[in-house]
């Protein structure tokens, strides 16, 4: 955790659940809501209205999976930032690496995206990280930092983005990065971070994301620079996501 930083826990819903297991999971995790972390969950992008109701009036916030980088247009399947604040969205996703895999998405792309969520003044959550084989190449530290220079513009720090470390390797398959390397890489990119932010640098949050289980998170939390979590497979049970916040 960073000194004087409010930790958030994020659940990535991914493509899962119908209208009304996503209805009952929005309202289980607000029924169990509190503690010291900001919450958000991220629904996609049907079930967003249904999800912002269902916790209407906690602090919850919501957040999107994707937006297109232009502002409308003929763009057949896409969803513009505009339209996610309009249905309540507070943040977004961009860069995940199942969009960057499924999508081909570069860096150049996740920028112009991430543009876009902070023209709107959605909270963009971008997310870094390396394959195996790049970690195996003792690639990792410079995969990710350059992910970091292609993926963040300008205006990142000013709006209090958010960044996710999400080794590929660790995404749903229940291996996590040891506490060292995981430690390592946080530090790295806040170095990054600073680096081209300056002293606003010092304060953006740097989520862990990969295989985050209530059994895991209160070690991954603890790290110098781990600042929330980024949770897919377990945040779709409130009871397993109310535990992770827990363990701040
Ligand atoms: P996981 O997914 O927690 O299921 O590993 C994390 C993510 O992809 O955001």
């Amino acid at each position: 955790m960073t000194p004087g930083v409010r930790p958030l826990i994020a659940g990535n819903w991914k493509m899962h659940g119908t209208l009304a297991e996503a209805t009952a999971l929005a309202q289980g995790v607000a029924a169990g809501a509190g503690g010291a972390a900001e919450l958000l969950v991220c629904p996609s992008f049907p079930h967003l209205s249904a999800v912002k109701m269902a916790m209407a009036g906690s602090a919850i916030g919501l957040g999107a999976q994707d937006c297109h980088a232009k502002p409308k247009g003929a763009h057949t399947g896409d969803v513009s930032a505009a339209m996610l604040k309009d249905v309540g969205a507070s943040h977004v996703i961009l860069g995940h690496s199942e969009r960057r895999a499924d999508h081909g998405e570069s860096d150049a792309e996740v920028k112009a995206k991430t543009e876009a969520a902070l023209a709107e003044g959605l909270t963009p959550v971008v997310c870094v990280g390396e394959s195996e084989a790049q970690r195996l190449a003792g690639e990792a530290e410079a995969v990710v930092a350059g992910q970091l220079g292609g993926s963040l513009p300008e205006g990142f720090a000013r709006a209090g983005g958010v960044v996710a470390y999400e080794p590929v390797w660790a995404i749903g398959t229940g291996r996590t990065p040891t506490e060292e390397d995981v430690a390592a890489m946080h530090a790295r990119i806040r170095a990054e971070l600073v680096r081209a932010f300056g002293p606003a640098g010092e304060g953006l949050r740097i989520l862990y994301g990969g295989s985050v289980k209530p059994g895991n998170a209160k070690a991954i939390l603890a790290l110098p620079h781990v600042d929330g979590a980024l949770v897919g497979g377990a945040s779709l049970v409130a009871a397993d996501f109310l535990a992770i916040a827990a363990a701040v």
